[in-house]
């Protein structure tokens, strides 16, 4: 089963025990990451022959017993090819990894499952979130699968759908007046007040856990070969430091050689902070004054793991791109009707900064590249 070992602050080396219910680093403010026994080694083909979504993985995920674990089917989603908007571009090998196929129609499902099942394991019945939109709509389905109570604090003006599927699955939606850092303020409050487990973005250590499966996915995909660029559009950050995490990990087991993916962070031009910070070479993000963009998913303002996102985005000498909310559009018109993906404004985004890459030569024609689509386009209708 699991090889997980302990919780480790990336900032202090502080160890914690993995066996207790764990938020992050309070003297650093920092998220915690788990650290896994990898020095015997682990069969990825055996692996690769299993079934079960990102429970495949199950010796880098942190779940001891499986009888914790709420499925929904997360994680194996396709990679598909877009080949006329490639040769538009002029490029030789791009494709998309297509999170919409996710439970809830998003890659939050991934990150959910897993901190939804650890801590269910450790004991937890009731969680809160605070959230943009797509986590609360993935807590809610994966409360209600496991039998948990949920909480979802969530923009007043946040997509339809979100607040629907919210309530949907039974939980309680809780509108608030402002963005997602306000519902984060008043998610921790009612955490400190009822106990319910506060499965706010890096909060907790297990999110990104279920999200760095993304990562070991598409290194079976390319055949233990790992693209040269991925794209990524950044909120929170979880899945560009997951990744990140995961390709460590897999040259810590010998399943990859030296070659890893410059990673590339999207935001929008109406909230980027991180773009703004690796512009600049700052060590930490600042909040964004005023945050607005028609991609919901990436309009937060601060970021609690900001020095991990940029180190990674940094250690790769990759970089960030932010694109305009038209440019967004134009982009997820283009995939519907070039390539009959309906993707998210967040998925659309990567596009839409791959395109400045090209345009400025960051990018080589036949270089592989990955853009992500975190979810689907009908979230949004
Ligand atoms: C949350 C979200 C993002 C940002 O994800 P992070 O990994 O936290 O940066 C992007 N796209 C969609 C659709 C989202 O819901
Ligand atoms: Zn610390």
């Amino acid at each position: 089963m699991s090889r997980l070992v302990y919780l480790e602050c990336p900032e202090c080396g502080e160890r914690h025990d993995s066996d207790q219910l764990q938020t992050y680093c309070l003297n650093c403010e920092s998220p915690l990451l788990a650290r896994y026994d990898l020095s015997s080694p682990i069969d990825r083909n055996a692996i690769s022959a299993r079934t079960g979504g990102i429970w495949r993985w199950r010796e880098v995920l942190p779940v001891q017993d499986e009888s914790f674990i709420v499925y929904l089917g997360e994680g194996d989603t396709p990679l598909v090819r877009i080949p006329k908007i490639s040769a538009a571009m002029g490029l030789e090998n791009l494709s998309v990894k297509d999170e919409s196929a996710n439970p809830t129609g998003t890659f939050k499902a991934r990150g959910l499952a897993v901190a939804l099942s650890k801590a269910a394991e450790l004991g937890v019945d009731k969680f809160v979130i605070p959230t943009a939109g797509n986590a609360g709509g993935a807590l809610a389905a994966y409360a209600a699968k496991g039998g948990f109570e949920a909480h979802v604090f969530m923009p007043q003006d946040a997509p339809l759908l979100n607040k629907m599927e919210v309530k949907a699955a039974g939980a309680h939606l809780h509108l608030v007046d402002g963005l997602i850092d306000l519902a984060g303020e008043q998610a921790a409050k009612l955490s400190s007040q009822n106990g319910c487990f506060n499965v706010s973005t890096f909060k907790e250590p297990y999110r990104v856990e279920g999200k760095k499966i993304m990562g070991y996915e598409l290194a079976q995909a390319f055949d233990w070969h790992l693209p040269d660029v991925i794209v990524y559009p950044t909120g929170g950050g979880t899945g560009l430091v997951g990744m990140w995490k995961a390709f460590a990990e897999m040259r810590e087991l010998g399943w990859i050689d030296s070659h890893l993916p410059r990673m590339v962070s999207v935001q929008s031009t109406g909230c980027a902070p991180v773009i703004r910070a690796l512009e600049t070479g700052a060590e930490r993000v600042d909040y964004w004054e005023n945050a607005s963009t028609y991609a919901a998913g990436l309009r937060t303002p601060g970021a609690f793991a900001d020095r991990l996102i940029l180190r990674a985005v940094r250690e790769s000498d990759g970089t960030g791109v932010a694109v305009s909310d038209d440019e967004i559009r134009r982009a997820q018109v283009q995939l519907a009707r070039e390539a009959g993906l309906l993707v998210c404004p967040e998925g659309a985004a990567s596009l839409a900064g791959l395109k400045k890459l090209v345009e400025s030569d960051w990018i080589r024609a036949d270089e592989n590249i990955v853009l992500f689509n975190t979810g689907s386009g009908l979230k949004y209708l």
